[in-house]
């Protein structure tokens, strides 16, 4: 018998191992890309016709290749970059396998024209299914222009996967934004069946992340930065409204290199939890930097998932950093983030005694004196004027500034002093207005604040009703008298499923039989609320909110049940007002609605100015 074992030839090994490495055009656009960015390059074109199923041609500035490297880059394990398997370990560049090109070629016919600074001419080599079909010097720029034509013409199966052009188009882009995200300081232009549909000058990551997803995104940004040995974290996450229901604006990167990492994406995921709804993906794009010889890119043959040595500290880095990130910008509503970054107003020490502030006080003053000058030395010195720590702090001198700023000397110091003082003080009173029985209105220090009566009230559900549910402490209110609820069957077969975990929240409801629910007590501060109003609500969101009962189901009974039971537009007392702002402020997320809609917003001074202009 003879011997049956084989080897393949290496047409055949590169077809299979082409199956691997190119699923589609976009794998060739970022195969391509890459190579471009190894050999330095500053300017990279990108040229695509029909989704890439006709012609991908990526051309750039770099070093460009010799005559006989052009002839071997499209060998099987031939790379520049890699001498060792020592070298391994400290890979820094984008390619080190060696079979992107020679992969490609196996399942395409390509044209390559490349030159080095230091040659004459330049090579030009054409292949098809691997095979060489030319080989001549040619007069051409610095840098390589790979061309690629009908790709998977020799695997019919492979081209008949092949998506729809605006399919494989959004790949191919999704790749194209990778790249030019991991660096910004490169130029970039993309161009699709002759028409230039991107143009991407070099830039810092903030300036490319606008021009890649629209200017109206840079708002959206909150600065995300972390140093530590493990590794440094710097770029971007998006502020609850930027966060979509579908995945696309997810990015990592490592050294530079997108990467995927579900693990990390978790960390994220995790750290937003309370201010998005679940389904919700927050956007983020995140550089790290590691030591390169603490990550492995070698696990996967496209190179997009890395393991990092130590995943566990970088994830609570990430996490951390994440929530820090967040809770600084709830500081701050988003005006004021995107100025400055601080709230004007003095801040006090919330858990000392109130003193009067130290204020340097004129005792010679004479107020019949027409001495205009007694009024600027005896002008009001902020104490402490600096960051706002949290809102239950800013809120808190509300409370507290009156007090201490009647000791002001302004006031009875001249007749510019006490206009002055005034105003200030009509100020720091908490004055609150309600308008369209919809928002409260109330002057702060940096302009005037908006809240959104509805939502303030959510998130103070909310809250109230994640933490009773968590401890399953709450205690029931009880009604005046009991309230009875009928129903259909499908909807009393939800409720009964729900009635332990609304319990846990401060309902006593109990079931009186054939489709009927009696609710004796109901959680405090819904006391105003309808019973039977609130349960129809709540069924209705729930109903609506297309959740299933198991999964996810605490989070969402709280969501659902602040919704259903805050309150509508209504008219609001000064007290409940009061009561609104009060417990808004002592939430850990007062800015958000739970499902991630802006609560508050300030009205900055500047603001008005410019529309008085
Ligand atoms: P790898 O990138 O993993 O080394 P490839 O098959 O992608 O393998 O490329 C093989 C080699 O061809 C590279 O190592 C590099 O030396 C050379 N090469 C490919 N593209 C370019 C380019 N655009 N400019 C200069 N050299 C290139
Ligand atoms: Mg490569």
């Amino acid at each position: 018998m003879p011997d049956i074992i084989q080897l393949l030839p290496d047409s055949v090994a590169n077809q299979i191992a082409a199956g691997e490495v190119i699923q589609r055009p976009a794998s060739v656009v970022k195969e391509l890309m890459e190579n471009s960015m190894d050999a330095g390059s500053t300017v990279i074109t990108v040229i695509v016709k029909d989704a890439g199923k006709t012609l991908i041609n990526v051309v750039d500035n770099g070093c460009g290749m010799s005559e006989t490297d052009a002839r071997l880059s499209f060998e099987r394990h031939s790379t520049s970059k890699i001498r060792s398997a020592d070298d391994l370990f400290a890979i820094q560049t984008m390619g080190f396998r060696g079979e992107a090109l020679a992969s490609i070629a196996a399942i395409s016919e390509v044209e390559m024209q490349t030159r080095r600074q230091e040659d004459e001419v330049g090579t030009q080599i054409e292949i098809k299914a691997s095979t060489l079909v030319s080989h001549k010097p040619v007069a051409c720029k610095q840098g390589t222009s790979i061309k690629i034509k009908n790709l998977f013409f020799n695997v019919p199966a492979r081209r008949k996967f092949l998506k729809a052009d605006s399919t494989e188009l959004k790949h191919i882009i999704t790749e194209f934004q990778r790249i030019a995200l991991a660096h910004p300081g490169t130029e970039f232009s993309f161009h699709h069946n002759n028409t230039e549909i991107l143009h991407l000058p070099p830039v810092n990551i903030r300036q490319r992340i606008m021009h890649l997803f629209g200017k109206n995104i840079n708002q959206q940004l909150i600065d995300l930065e972390t140093q530590t040995g493990v590794a440094n974290i710097k770029g971007y996450i998006g502020k609850p409204g930027l966060a979509k229901k579908t995945s696309g604006e997810q990015f990592f990167f490592v050294n530079n290199r997108f990467m995927k990492h579900p693990y990390f994406h978790k960390a994220l995921q995790l750290a937003y939890e309370k201010i998005l709804p679940s389904g919700s993906i927050p956007s983020y794009f995140i550089y790290f930097t590691a030591d390169p010889s603490t990550i492995d890119i070698n696990i996967h043959p496209t190179k997009t998932e890395i393991k990092f040595e130590n995943e566990r500290a970088v994830w609570q880095i990430l996490n951390a950093s994440v929530k820090q990130a967040l809770g600084k910008f709830n500081i701050v509503p988003s005006i004021d983030f995107d100025t400055q970054g601080l709230i004007d107003i003095p801040v006090s020490d919330k858990d000392g005694p109130v003193r009067p502030p130290d204020i340097p006080v004129n005792y010679n003053y004479n107020p019949f004196e027409e001495d205009k000058a007694a009024g600027k030395k005896g002008r009001w010195r902020n104490p402490g004027k600096g960051k706002y720590e949290n809102w239950e702090q800013l809120y808190k001198d509300f409370h507290e500034a009156p007090s201490s700023e009647s000791a002001s000397p302004l006031e009875t110091e001249s007749e510019d002093g006490a206009r002055k003082g005034l105003f200030d003080e009509s100020a720091w009173m908490p004055a609150l207005m309600q308008l369209k029985n919809r928002y409260i209105l109330t002057p702060v220090k940096s302009g005037l604040m908006i809240i959104h009566q509805k939502r303030a009230h959510e998130r103070i559900l909310f809250e109230k009703y994640s933490e009773a549910v968590e401890s399953g402490s709450a205690i029931a209110q009880q009604n005046l008298y009991p309230v009875t609820v009928e129903m259909n069957s499908a909807d009393f077969a939800i409720m009964s499923e729900l009635l332990d975990d609304l319990s846990n929240m401060g309902f006593d409801i109990r079931d009186f039989g054939r489709n009927t629910l009696v609710v004796y007590g109901s959680p405090a501060g819904t006391e105003k609320s309808d019973p039977a109003g609130v349960i129809q609500n709540f069924l209705h969101e729930y109903k609506t909110s297309g959740t299933s009962l198991k999964e996810g189901a605490r989070e969402n009974l709280a969501l659902t049940l602040a919704r259903a039971s805050a309150i509508n537009d209504r008219s609001l007392s000064r007290e409940e007002m009061q009561e609104i702002i009060d417990k808004l402020f002592a939430c850990k997320m007062p800015s958000y609605s739970p499902d991630g809609k802006p609560v508050i917003d300030i009205l900055s001074i500047d603001d008005l100015d410019k529309k008085f202009r």
